[in-house]
């Protein structure tokens, strides 16, 4: 087991942040840690870290327990934190041999060009810190997590603060990272967890309210994983769009514009075009809808 903790429970004050938690997580998953702020998941991962100790409560990696074996266990793990204090006036190359030489890693020089390498950093390698762009800047914080070849990577809110091009970059990075080692990820956008996890550990205010595959979290949030809003220019009837292959539902919520519910991982936007040339009227919008995580809580805490 890659992970365990189990029944830990975090006091900070008066303030319960974690209250018992318990979860494994196998070799090789990758795993979004999904919840809103406040939600008590940075608190797990310093905790899983070994950054701060629990209230009570264990957890171990890769079979060491993280206080009463922490060399060995932290030795296991890399940590991108939340706000990742990055040394803003170091060139990116001198930061990484920095790292390295923390870690007391052999052969320095191959391994921070190997990292470079391994994270695309390349074109921005000789820069200094300060002047990459928040894209960049995970990267080099993603290349300093696995300076010292952990098993375990624990990545705090990773995607947070990108921009959309950063996030489709960064998440298919996490992705390729994520074949060869065990990753928890921790996010509060529910498509982080669609794009890149094979399973979804959902926290609210410190309690565990789901564990389940992605798949299986789709299905729960009613048979669909996405959504799509259309508009079209002229009438469409609603047994038409019923009549397409994988459509599972829609409702329509403004003139000539249809919420569709699609069942599964069906890509039903091609049929959609098709139906609406074959009535004479033209697509004026089509957009996925953003599965919110509220709608997820409310479907999770209500039942
Ligand atoms: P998340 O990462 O999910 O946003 P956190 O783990 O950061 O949540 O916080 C969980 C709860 O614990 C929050 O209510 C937060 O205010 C509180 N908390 C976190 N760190 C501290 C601290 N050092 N002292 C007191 N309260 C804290
Ligand atoms: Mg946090």
């Amino acid at each position: 087991m890659s992970i365990r903790v189990n029944e830990v429970v975090k006091i900070y004050g008066k303030q319960r942040a974690l209250n018992g938690v318990s979860f494994s997580i196998d070799k090789g998953e990758v795993i979004g840690f999904l919840g809103p702020n406040g939600a008590g998941k940075s608190t797990m991962m310093k905790i899983i870290t070994g950054y701060i100790p629990p209230t009570s409560g264990k957890v171990s990696v890769c079979d060491f327990d993280i206080l009463e074996s922490s060399p060995e266990a932290r030795r296991q793990i890399g940590y991108l934190p939340e706000h990742n204090p990055l040394y803003l006036d170091m060139y990116v190359k001198e930061y990484l041999t920095f790292t390295a030489e923390i870690y007391k890693m052999p052969q320095v020089k191959k391994r921070v060009d190997e990292m470079i390498d391994r994270v695309g950093l390349g074109p921005e390698a000789h820069k200094k810190i300060a002047a990459l762009s928040k894209g960049y800047r995970q990267r080099v914080g993603l290349a300093q997590s696995m300076i010292h070849d952990p098993k375990v990577l624990i990545l705090d809110e990773p995607t947070s603060g990108l921009d959309p091009n950063q996030l489709v970059e960064i998440r298919a990075l996490i992705k390729e990272l994520g074949k060869e080692k065990t990753v928890m990820l921790s996010t509060h956008i529910m498509q982080d967890v669609e794009a890149v996890c094979s399973r979804a550990i959902i926290v609210n205010k410190g309690n565990i309210v789901a564990d389940r595959s992605t798949s299986e979290l789709r299905i729960e949030m009613g048979g669909d994983g996405q959504g799509l809003v259309v508009e079209f220019s002229g009438r469409i009837e609603e047994k038409e769009l019923l009549s397409i292959n994988g459509v599972a539902g829609v409702l329509e919520i403004g003139k000539n514009t249809w919420r569709v519910r699609v069942s599964g991982n069906a890509d039903v936007r091609l049929k959609i075009s098709e139906l609406a040339v074959e009535k004479g009227v033209v697509v004026l919008m089509l957009r996925q809808e953003e599965q919110r995580m509220e709608d997820i809580f409310k479907a999770l805490t209500n039942s």
